[in-house]
């Protein structure tokens, strides 16, 4: 495991960032338990790079769901997802 520090990424050597990070799809989704909720709710409010990344992923969701209030296509859902996930990997 690489551990040094990147300062263009301050969550990139963080277990708890990318934890959080992980769980931020299910977070939005309301997915996981109150207790996990609450873990990666306490590190968004802490971690400000985690936190621009949530509000990113909040405002996408907004976009999508104005634009495609009927249905997103599953293509069109997966593409912005890979998307995402991409940038993510840097
Ligand atoms: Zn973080």
């Amino acid at each position: 495991m690489m551990q040094t520090p990147d300062p263009d990424d301050p969550c990139a050597g963080n277990p708890d960032c990318q934890q959080a990070l992980a769980e931020i799809y299910g977070y939005l989704d309301g997915e996981l338990t109150v207790e996990r909720r609450t873990i990666i709710r306490t590190h968004l409010d802490l971690c400000s790079p985690c936190g621009d990344r949530y509000t990113f992923e909040t405002e996408l969701r907004q976009v999508v769901s104005m634009r495609c209030q009927e249905s997103v296509p599953d293509a069109l859902k997966n593409r912005i997802a890979e998307a995402i996930r991409q940038e993510m990997q840097g």
